[in-house]
């Protein structure tokens, strides 16, 4: 099962229209129990490309305060 930060970085691969079958049946399994992103989801679809950096900003605090957790893991782990 993927975790919200999972789901949010699939997210925002996938609506720019790139994503395998085997990852997008993952993201549906996490969103179909999962309230913070489908309401993510569904305020990302309904914003202009510009709009988008502006709406991360927007996302509910919950999904925020952990994808920067996990955006901040990657960066260590990576450098
Ligand atoms: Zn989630």
């Amino acid at each position: 099962m993927y975790t919200c930060e999972d789901t949010i970085n699939l997210l925002l691969d996938y609506l720019d229209g790139e994503m395998p079958l085997e990852e997008a049946k993952h993201l549906k399994e996490h969103l179909s129990g999962c309230a913070p992103c489908i309401d993510f989801l569904r305020t990302y679809r309904a914003t202009p490309g510009l709009c988008r950096r502006a709406l991360a900003e927007k996302m509910p605090q919950e999904v925020s305060t952990k994808l920067m957790e996990f955006l901040r893991t990657r960066i260590k782990s990576a450098s």
